[in-house]
């Protein structure tokens, strides 16, 4: 079992890598953001809340959040694969918290997470382009700025929480997908 963490500053590729690791490890995806954003799109009760917060670029209450992740982690925990990776949760200290419990019923844990390090204006000209072409609602300036301003506040400071678990690997994320997504493969594959 692998289960990694893929983790950084909104823009820095997560989803993206993540296609990539899924594919190269045989691993499933959760990713919070898509599924809210599934749920937003069929006008769910949690898609009108999350709705609420996400087009402000703010972050959706942590005993919320942690309800949906253990929910889908149930729905997944039968089917086959390799590990999970999780994309866009952890994004608190109290959700990295909450994670490692529901691992632990599951003797379970995070062995990697994957920091993808990207230089602030590359980021916001990264979503800026995806707003572009996706029409995400959450890529324009001013959300972006605020989810840049939380991710500083209540996001980043997990990667110290890891690194002293040691089990931060930094990636430099400002290259090409090909780049970024060989190195984090040939890091990882030692431990498979
Ligand atoms: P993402 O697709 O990961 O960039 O997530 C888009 C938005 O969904 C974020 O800006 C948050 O508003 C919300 N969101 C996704 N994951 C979480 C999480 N783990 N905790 C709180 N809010 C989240």
């Amino acid at each position: 079992m692998m289960n990694l963490v893929i983790f950084g500053a909104p823009g820095c590729g997560k989803g993206t890598q993540s296609e990539r690791l899924i594919k190269r490890f045989g691993l499933h995806h959760i990713s919070t953001g898509e599924l809210l954003r599934d749920h937003i799109s069929r006008g769910t009760e949690l898609g009108k809340i999350a709705d609420s917060y996400i087009s402000k670029g703010h972050l959706i209450p942590d005993d919320l959040m942690v309800r949906v992740l253990a929910h889908e982690l149930e729905e997944k925990k039968d089917s086959a694969s390799n590990g999970v990776i999780f994309d866009g949760f952890p994004r608190t200290i109290p959700q990295a918290i909450a994670l490692e419990n529901l691992l632990k019923e599951h003797q379970a844990e995070i062995h990697t997470v994957v920091g993808l390090e990207v230089d602030e204006d590359e980021l916001v000209k990264r979503m800026i382009q995806r707003g572009k072409e996706s029409g995400r609602a959450d890529d324009n300036i001013d959300t972006i700025k605020e989810r840049l301003n939380v991710y500083h506040q209540r996001t980043a400071p997990l990667r110290d929480y890891y690194k002293k678990q040691g089990k931060y690997l930094a990636v430099n994320g400002n290259g090409t997908v090909d780049e970024i997504s060989e190195y984090i493969e040939s890091a990882l594959a030692p431990q498979n």
